[in-house]
């Protein structure tokens, strides 16, 4: 006896969520990775999610990127969310020392961008 096999391409999950969370046109939020991912990586200070992940402190009120330098929040303290907006509108106040509310898109006309 024959096993069809699926003719359908295999799609890596990781993959297809990345794909989806930079779809600009998306209606839908974008998917975070799984929260013990992120997780590692911010105890890690890895990079890998900088810039696409912020991770909220609810014990303090604050949210940060992921390669924060300050003190790593406990495990049960943090919520992970996907962009400033989505941290401000649940009441997060943005970080003084990683500063995620530069993330945000720059302004058009906005020339007081100074490299450092
Ligand atoms: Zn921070």
């Amino acid at each position: 006896m024959i096993v069809e096999e699926w003719s359908q391409p295999f799609v890596n999950p990781t993959e297809a969520l990345r794909m989806r969370s930079l779809s600009p046109l998306s209606p839908e939020k974008p998917m975070l990775p799984d929260p013990d991912t992120l997780y590692a990586a911010l105890v890690t200070r890895e990079d890998r999610f900088d810039g696409r992940v912020l991770v909220c402190v609810t014990s303090t009120g604050i949210y940060c990127r992921l390669g924060c330098s300050a003190r790593t929040p406990l495990r049960r303290n943090v919520e992970f969310r996907a962009s400033v907006e989505e941290c401000e509108a649940l009441g997060f106040r943005a970080c003084k020392r990683c500063r995620p509310d530069q993330m945000r898109a720059p302004r058009a006309g906005s020339s007081s961008f100074t490299a450092s």
